[in-house]
């Protein structure tokens, strides 16, 4: 039997420490791999955690896509930056999908290309109002239109939707809206995440006290037809702590560990994906920061 890797890794950020867990499998491949593919976006949300900005989007490298392919991962999890301004977007949705992979895009949903929709499994859409003008509050530009219609296209072609929302002191009154917003979608899954002082938020002062954060959670109890998941919403307790952290291909082919909300990556390998995994595992059995749990 082949040892496989599981991907459930935590950061604990007060002790700078990893926690990785390794699982059995029938399979030599990653369960799930997350790719950064860039930090160019179509929006610039004032908060935005990994610090994207307006700007072209370069393509892909075609030897990292050759990996990727290579890897072969069960799921595979796009981000960013904005995946769909990519240059050749389709042609490495196309080409994970004949390596049959599962793919997930994490999006803003400003411009989702319907060839995309025959290659992708599930699209996690970042929407922080479901009126206009609470959109434009939070994320600072016009797309409230845009990004409803795209979602009604998503729903359409059977694709799964899952809404995300940042919640910050620009959308904190809407909240409550969102339930019935996901119905009136035909929507189920809906991920609220609440600000951390990361990326560009630490800049602002938009984050949520304490006090809103548990009416809001409250709040939503009632709501039990969807399934919503409030991340970060319980800072105090100790295992929301341990923030999730994966392994992430940059759009230069290196691996990173990725803590989810630290702003700086950790390069902890520089070279191609050939031994990838065996130098993943090394790390695993070396690094004095890590601790395997058993
Ligand atoms: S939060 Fe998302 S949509 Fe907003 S600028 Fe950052 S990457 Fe783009």
């Amino acid at each position: 039997m082949a040892r496989q890797f599981d991907v459930d890794t935590w950061y604990n950020p007060a002790k700078d420490q990893f926690i990785f867990s390794e699982k059995l499998s029938l399979s030599g491949k990653p369960i799930s791999l997350t790719v950064e593919v860039s930090d160019a976006c179509n929006l610039e949300c004032p908060y935005c955690l990994s610090e994207s900005e307006i700007k072209k989007a370069a393509e892909l490298p075609d030897s990292l896509v050759a990996r990727l392919e290579e890897l072969a991962p069960f799921k595979l999890i796009l981000g960013g930056g904005e995946p769909f301004i990519l240059p050749n977007i389709i042609n490495l949705l196309k080409t994970m999908r004949a390596a049959n992979c599962s793919i997930y895009v994490a999006t803003n949903g400003v411009h989702i290309p319907d060839e995309a929709l025959a290659y992708v499994d599930c699209l996690d859409i970042h929407i922080d109002g479901t009126n206009e003008e609470t959109y434009f509050r939070s994320m600072g530009k016009n797309r409230f239109a845009q990004v409803t219609n795209n979602i009604e296209k998503v729903v359409a072609s059977g694709v799964q939707v899952r809404l995300n929302c940042v919640v910050n002191n620009n959308n904190y009154g809407n909240i409550p809206a969102f339930p019935a917003f996901c119905r009136e979608k035909g929507i189920s899954d809906l991920q609220l995440i609440r600000l951390l002082p990361i990326g560009r938020a630490k800049e602002t002062n938009l984050f949520v006290d304490e006090a809103n954060i548990k009416r809001l959670q409250e709040g939503l109890k009632e709501h039990s037809d969807l399934s919503i998941h409030f991340m970060y919403a319980d800072l105090n307790r100790t295992k929301e702590n341990w923030f999730k952290a994966y392994p992430v291909f940059d759009n230069q082919g290196n691996l990173l560990i990725l803590p989810e909300h630290k702003p700086s990556p950790k390069k902890i390998f520089d070279d191609t994906i050939k031994d990838i995994f065996n130098k993943y595992k090394q790390f695993l059995r070396t690094s004095p920061r890590s601790i395997r749990k058993e």
